[in-house]
């Protein structure tokens, strides 16, 4: 049988860690305690320790997360209905849905056609008057705080949330608001996914949410539980968004091989930047300073041979992936969105990239196989 190279093989992925996850998320099913605990209080600890922060709540996932943070802010009355948030145009559709579902407005912005993140230069004096808050995506893991953005959102006064679900360990060389240098610590609060596919990774869904502020911490912790301060006593109209014990427990055995899962990934991006020399595609940017990038994705543009290239890949069992083909303000559910939707960087890399496997599942010689399968690519038209 012919090589095959999964896209992400999860199963790979856990093996290492597979009889440890089943011990400790067993010893949650045996200890009788079904929510909260110290598995959470850990893994929060854990958290806000990384991103240099003094507070972390666990959540139910990174989506819950964003819309939690947003929910405060309204709460304690930071912001009020309808304000803008200003938003990547290239992102997934979870960054535009936080801001809906807390009843704000997105106000897209083009992304830098060499980051493929946000572009501060974009960002237009219109788009400043009506927004009250910048959520900063650190898209496919690379770091997007810039001084630019450091610069708008402190003298504009702007809320700065990020969305961290892909960027779980990865710094940034322009310090954030309270000092920290690591995505999750840079503006006034963040939330982080562990969606199985994300670089640390559950066995389900859960999130965390991470801040300088008490005040933020305190209000996310009783939204997500009913609105809920203290037992039975409900100050707002809240949800349902814990962290699952269980879910912790799978977590906190992964958690602490962070900087091995980066530097594999680090290396794999290094292993196909030397061995791809197609002059069809155009290659991920490695920032000067690596720790700046964690690759949750590798994202190469292939012009308009990217469909083509991509059947290639598939009958030479390379299996790829495209991170987003839709940008979210041309989907279905925002048929009726406020606003300007064309952004030309933004929808023209939504026809043009592709995402290439770059998981430490990926060997460098599975990475150094599947180059040479791209070398050999000729468009047939
Ligand atoms: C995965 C993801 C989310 C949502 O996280 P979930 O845990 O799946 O809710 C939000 N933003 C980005 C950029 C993501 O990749």
């Amino acid at each position: 049988m012919p090589q095959t190279y999964p896209f992400l093989d999860l199963k790979a992925i856990n093996r290492p860690y597979m009889a440890e996850m089943e011990r400790e998320m067993a010893a949650v099913v045996s200890s009788g305690r079904y929510m909260g605990g110290e598995r959470n209080e850990t893994l929060e600890r854990t958290m806000a320790d990384l991103c240099e922060v003094k507070h972390a709540v666990g959540v139910s996932n990174g989506l819950d997360g964003l819309t939690l943070i947003l929910q405060a802010w309204r709460t304690l009355g930071l912001l009020r209905e309808g304000d803008g948030v200003i938003v990547p145009a290239n992102t997934y559709i979870a960054s535009f849905l936080a801001i809906t579902r807390a009843g704000l407005t997105p106000v897209p912005v083009d992304c830098d056609p060499d980051t493929y993140n946000l572009d501060a230069d974009a960002i237009t004096a219109d788009d400043l008057k009506r927004a009250r808050a910048v959520m900063v995506v650190h898209l496919y893991g690379r770091n997007a705080w810039t001084a630019k953005l450091r610069d708008i959102a402190v003298t504009r006064g702007l809320l700065v949330i990020e969305d961290t679900a892909q960027s779980i360990g990865a710094h940034s060389s322009t310090p954030g608001l309270g000092g920290s240098h690591m995505t999750g610590g840079l503006g006034h609060a963040a939330a982080f996914s562990f969606y199985p596919t994300k670089n640390i990774g559950a066995v389900g869904d859960a999130g965390m949410v991470t801040t300088d502020s008490e005040e933020l911490a305190k209000t996310v912790r009783a939204l997500a539980n009913y609105g809920s301060d203290y037992r039975y006593h409900n100050i707002y109209i809240g949800s349902n968004c814990r962290l699952d014990p269980v879910q912790a427990a799978a977590v906190s055995v992964k958690l602490p091989s962070l900087s091995e899962v980066s530097r594999r990934r680090r290396e794999n991006a290094a292993a196909y930047a030397k061995a791809i020399t197609n002059p069809l595609l155009t290659l991920p940017q490695i920032p000067a300073n690596p720790e700046e990038h964690v690759w949750h994705q590798y994202v190469v543009s292939a012009g308009s041979h990217r469909d083509s290239l991509r059947a290639y890949l598939a009958e030479r069992g390379v299996d790829t992936d495209i991170h987003y083909p839709v940008p979210p303000m041309h989907q279905p559910c925002y048929a009726d969105f406020p606003g300007k939707k064309d952004f030309p960087v933004t929808d023209k890399l939504a026809s043009e990239i592709l995402s290439l496997p770059i998981s430490q599942a990926t060997s460098v010689s599975d990475i150094t196989a599947i180059s040479q399968i791209i070398n050999e690519f000729t468009p047939s038209v």
